[in-house]
């Protein structure tokens, strides 16, 4: 399955943003999931009202799932490949203010952490590199603002060099705009900022969770998709659709 090899249209994002160019990560596959945890109200009225209804509806007699499920019963977990990337200012360097202040190391306990949260879906999730990576100036301002579409084109023109891409990709920034995490829609690709307001982990695995097909919820602030709390459950139908998510991804129907 290649990184770059598939062109997608990238629809109006919760952002307001329209791209008409493609995008450069492979992500067949229609979803929703493109929004940032800080105005998540605005995007669930615009994008997510029906769905939302409609996951709720089906998770309402659920409850919260239990730990484990998923390969409990023998079967094999879904394995995704993942890799995390934090981003320097190439123009200012490391010390610029638009570059993550993040480590190396952060990134290795986060990674451990979304392991962990994700492994109660029969997912494991398989680190394929953890790496710092430059971008430029430009792009990162541009992120700061919220828009990702510049750095999406710096990364398919070679602009933006990342090394060993996965299936899913993660990139840690100083900024986007005033979110915690961000999704552009269409892509495997996530965006989570310095200093959150909720976990890191948090922030990241819920982010996996828009890319494998979830939408927010109201039900339950301990549900990882529960905006903007600590929350990590997964119910069983949000199993369900993540598994098959990753799977078609897998498959390369999706
Ligand atoms: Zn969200």
């Amino acid at each position: 399955m290649q990184w770059w090899s598939v062109s997608w249209t990238r629809e109006p994002t919760c952002h307001g943003s329209v791209a008409t160019e493609p995008l450069p990560i492979e992500v067949p596959g229609e979803r929703p999931n493109a929004e940032s945890d800080d105005d998540h109200w605005r995007c669930l009225r615009v994008r997510f009202l029906v769905p939302l209804l409609l996951l709720a509806a089906s998770c309402s007699s659920a409850g919260v799932a239990a730990p484990v499920r998923a390969g409990s019963d023998g079967e094999a977990p879904t394995q995704l490949s993942i890799s995390l990337y934090v981003v320097d200012d190439a123009d200012g360097g490391p010390t610029s203010p638009l570059s993550s202040r993040r480590s190396l190391p952060d990134i290795d306990e986060i990674a451990e952490q979304m392991r962990t949260i994700w492994d109660q879906a029969g997912i494991e999730l398989i680190i394929e590199t953890i790496a710092r990576i430059e971008a430029p100036g430009g792009v990162l301002v541009d992120l700061g603002d919220g828009d990702t579409s510049s750095f999406l084109a710096a990364a398919r023109t070679g602009a933006i060099s990342i090394p060993d891409p996965a299936t899913i990709n993660g990139f840690y920034v100083a900024r986007i705009g005033t979110a915690n995490g961000v999704t552009p829609f269409g892509t495997r690709l996530f965006f989570v900022a310095d200093d959150p307001s909720v976990p890191d982990e948090r922030v990241s695995s819920h982010e996996i969770g828009h890319i494998l097909g979830l939408h927010h919820t109201l039900e339950d602030p301990g549900r990882l998709m529960f905006s903007g709390t600590d929350g990590t459950n997964l119910t069983d139908p949000e199993v369900v659709v993540a598994r098959d998510a990753a799977q078609g991804i897998l498959d390369g129907v999706r």
